[in-house]
């Protein structure tokens, strides 16, 4: 689950991180108040969408020469004008696709005056087994180009999670990002209080970009992009009170009701697979043969008929889909379960896009007689391969 920037200011704040004073707003006659409420003289407004790369994004409705979705104002008039123009509007960056994003909040922060900016982040590095710090001098702009460009300047520090951070781990980020002074005692406060929320609170990732050095030389949280670990998230009622539901895929909340794993994706061929490990097999073969999966979607193992048709339902509601492979591996899972789920769900929803079916397992001759005796146009494949190559070449026609 991802949280806004401005709730996970909040969340670091509570374990002692400095951040800026800041209000969130969602309608643009609050703005005023809000701005008063802060020191000025600079203030920042700030779009708060799931989406990076905000201030190099571009609203839709405004012309390419507005400015973008992070905004400087130099007085309380100047923050109302910019909420004015940005709020309602969508926001389209790096990172939200070509549809943009609908702004439905702000946060007006009060603004830093910004020596140098930094890149840390700390997420669960799986080469080493451990929660690590991965940080940069050259923060604020895209970390993806500078792993590219001058990966020398990228550095990691894997926490032994006995010890925690230990002096030696700040000595070590300090003299990658730089810091001496004021800063550098700035850092050996923050680093351990990020570890800390990081696991305290089941983060995924925690991303600080960038970390500032501001001009009296003391550091600063600037921006945070937080994800927490759903499957820890019933730990944290206070986390779960931070989702905002209008930021995720209408597909995946459905999904979410029925315990299903779906992932939307931007292909065209919708997938229905039992087990995480055939479903990625399965995206990785339609890829193979030139096309692109519209979703990942594991129904699990001892799913019902109920859970099957609700995981057809979504899968046919996806306007992208112009073709559904069902690649069912009976073991728990029973193929005649999947058969009645699909047959209920077309009888209820319609089936308008080629269907491929390959069952395979416990009661697959069950299975096939469901589908075989239901009359739906049912293309039969042998196995995954040829499931693949059917699949793709009937999108294609
Ligand atoms: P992002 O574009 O979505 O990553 O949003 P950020 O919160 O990282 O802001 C983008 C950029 O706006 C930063 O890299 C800064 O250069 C600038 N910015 C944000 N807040 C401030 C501020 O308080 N003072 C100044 N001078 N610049 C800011
Ligand atoms: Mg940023």
């Amino acid at each position: 689950m991802n949280i806004h920037e401005y709730q996970a200011k909040q969340v670091l704040k509570g374990f002692g991180a400095p951040v800026a004073a800041g209000v969130a707003i969602m309608k643009a006659n609050e703005a005023e108040k809000a701005a008063k409420s802060l020191p000025g003289p600079l203030y920042v407004v700030k779009s708060q969408i799931h989406a990076g790369g905000r201030g190099k994004g571009r609203f839709k409705e405004l012309g390419a020469d507005a400015k973008g979705g992070v905004r400087l104002a130099k007085s309380v008039d100047d923050v109302v004008a910019n909420v004015k123009e940005m709020l309602g509007n969508t926001l389209v960056t790096k990172q939200t696709g070509p549809d943009g994003k609908q702004v439905n909040r702000l946060y007006i922060e009060d603004g830093a005056d910004i020596d140098r900016e930094l890149y840390l982040s700390i997420l669960v590095d799986r080469t080493v087994g451990r929660i690590a710090f991965v940080v940069s001098t050259e923060g604020g702009m895209d970390i993806e180009a500078v792993a590219e460009e001058t990966p020398e300047k990228i550095v990691t520090v894997a926490i032994d999670p006995e010890a925690g951070v230990t002096a030696a781990d700040v000595a070590k980020l300090n003299d990658a990002l730089k810091l001496s002074g004021d800063a550098a005692k700035d850092g050996a406060g923050l680093f351990p209080i990020l570890y800390k929320a990081f696991t305290e609170k089941d983060m995924s990732l925690l991303e600080v970009n960038p970390l500032i050095v501001m001009e009296n030389g003391r550091l600063r949280v600037l921006d945070a992009k937080v994800s927490f670990d759903n499957n820890a998230l019933f730990r944290h009622p206070d986390i779960m009170e931070l989702r905002d539901t209008t930021e995720e895929d209408e597909k995946e909340i459905e999904a979410s009701k029925y315990d299903l794993a779906y992932v939307a994706l931007d292909g065209n061929i919708g997938c229905m697979v039992n087990g995480a490990g055939l479903a990625m097999a399965t995206m990785d073969i339609i890829k193979l043969y030139g096309a692109e999966p519209a979703n990942f979607l594991d129904v699990g193992g001892g799913a019902s008929k109920e859970k099957v048709t609700a995981a057809f339902k979504i899968i046919t509601a996806d306007p992208n889909v112009k073709g559904i492979l069902v690649n069912i591996f009976g073991g728990i899972m029973r193929c005649d379960v999947i058969a009645e789920g699909v047959v209920a769900a077309v009888k209820e929803v319609g089936l308008k896009v080629p269907l491929v079916v390959r069952l395979e397992g416990t009661n697959v001759e069950l299975g096939k007689k469901i589908i075989n005796e239901s009359g739906l146009n049912v293309i039969a494949a042998d196995d995954l391969d040829d499931a693949a190559k059917k699949i793709v070449a009937a999108v294609k026609d």
